[in-house]
């Protein structure tokens, strides 16, 4: 981190010259500071935060933001999908807006930036335009997404794709997700107001945390995501025959958590065996009668499956399914498989955009690569109706979803210039 932070140094004294003077940067500091304000609503004893969506944590934290979009000089509305969206007019009415901004809800015993970084990020970029009297010929919209950590409701909401029936759905607030919308300031009765078309956005732009190790591991200051990859889920049902563990000899059981053990280790070897950067976990396992003198006759696994590529993924199933076959007929224990819904396709960002970002983080002397999104994000819905790029900054040993997520100020600041210099790139029409 120490090496990688003095060439940084190195690289921006020297850069002063590529970028100019007269050029606007952001105010690293300043970012800092609303990082530190923010992490007061909702902050737990670890040093995180526990802002779950809907929560009055997140509805103080969302008015602090507000403030800060106000100073910005931000014109403030909440759509019916309770998004807040901050605008700034461009100079020419008829262009459609450039749409910047993350979300500042967190998980229970959460950390400081993911999310926050691309919000206050946002709002920085519109701050540093203000402050420099840059007027844009687009519109400029800072947005803070409502509820994304419970499954990208509000972007979900401005893409139209939030059905009503999701309302009626729990969230970690206590509230329902319709109600929760009701209490940050949207109107679920009119959901449809939210929805923005194709030819509505001339851009979104997402800065985030990569919340993995790999550009820290590689030191690389910026990363160009390519896409958010997608996520399959099933629930596997193993079907056994439970009997008395005393009096059953070995060679009559049909042990369905015997054909559970071989399952999850046949799915890291298909995973590891095939090319490519796929991702294929059990993560949760349940044996039933769960006794410790019954022979386990049920058990219920979840399989998840990750890639940038949908033919992939559905490689990856496949193979998955041979060797469950295989294991059943051997032990004659049934596999049934079941997707859930929850389940999203892969989501790639706009060519064009992965360049504009690589350029401007090499007109500001970073470094930068190309790479996968592992984790989902509001990017992955708003691709559906705009062009979509995503900026990653460095997460410290890559820790995230946790109150020991951190990532510097440096690379903070270099995100939101990375962010700035990419929107002026858009306004000046690069994106075509
Ligand atoms: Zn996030």
């Amino acid at each position: 981190m120490h090496k990688r932070h003095l060439s940084i140094l190195c690289l921006l004294a020297l850069s002063s010259a590529a970028v100019g003077a007269d050029e606007p940067t952001v105010n690293g500091d300043r970012i800092q500071q609303h990082i530190t304000a923010l992490s007061k609503f909702g902050a737990n004893p670890e040093g995180g935060v526990s802002r779950v969506a809907f929560s009055d944590a997140d509805i103080a934290g969302r008015k602090y933001a507000v403030g800060l979009m106000q100073e910005a000089g931000l014109t403030l509305r909440t759509d019916a999908g309770g998004n807040i969206i901050g605008r700034r007019e461009g100079s020419n009415a008829k262009l459609p807006p450039i749409l910047i901004g993350s979300h500042i809800d967190s998980v229970p015993s959460g950390g400081n930036y993911d999310g926050d970084v691309g919000v206050l990020g946002a709002i920085e970029v519109a701050q540093t335009l203000k402050e420099r009297g840059v007027r844009l010929k687009h519109p400029l919209e800072v947005v803070i997404f409502a509820d994304e950590e419970g499954g990208t409701v509000g972007s979900f909401a401005m893409i139209g794709r939030l059905q009503p029936a999701a309302l009626d759905l729990m969230t970690q607030s206590g509230k329902t997700i319709g109600e929760g919308i009701r209490a940050i300031g949207g109107d679920p009765e009119h959901l449809a107001d939210a929805a923005r078309k194709p030819g509505d956005l001339k851009a979104y732009v997402e800065l985030h945390i990569e919340q993995g190790g790999i550009l820290e591991e590689t030191d690389v200051d910026i990363g160009v995501v390519e896409g958010i990859v997608g996520i399959r889920w099933w629930d596997v049902t193993i079907e056994g025959v439970p009997n008395h563990a005393g009096t059953t000899p070995m060679n009559h059981r049909r042990d369905a958590l015997l054909s559970a053990a071989e399952f999850v280790l046949a799915v890291n070897r298909v995973a590891t065996s095939m090319p490519g950067r796929q991702v294929a976990t059990v993560g949760r396992l349940r044996a039933e009668p769960g006794a410790p003198n019954v022979i386990p006759g049920k058990v219920v696994l979840s399989l998840e499956i990750r890639d940038l590529d949908a033919a992939k993924m559905t490689a990856v199933y496949d193979a998955v399914r041979a060797e469950a076959d295989k294991i059943a007929q051997a032990r004659q224990t049934p596999f049934t498989f079941a997707q859930l819904k929850v389940s999203s396709e892969p989501a790639p960002t706009d060519q064009r955009l992965q360049r504009i970002i690589a350029k401007a983080a090499g007109a500001l002397k970073l470094t930068s690569k190309v790479m996968p999104s592992g984790a989902g994000h509001d990017a992955q819905e708003i691709a559906h109706i705009a062009p979509t790029g995503m900026i990653f900054v460095p997460s410290v040993g890559g820790v995230s979803h946790s109150p020991k997520e951190f990532t510097s100020q440096q690379d903070m600041a270099n995100g939101a210039n990375v962010l700035l210099q990419t929107v002026l790139a858009i306004d000046r029409g690069e994106l075509r």
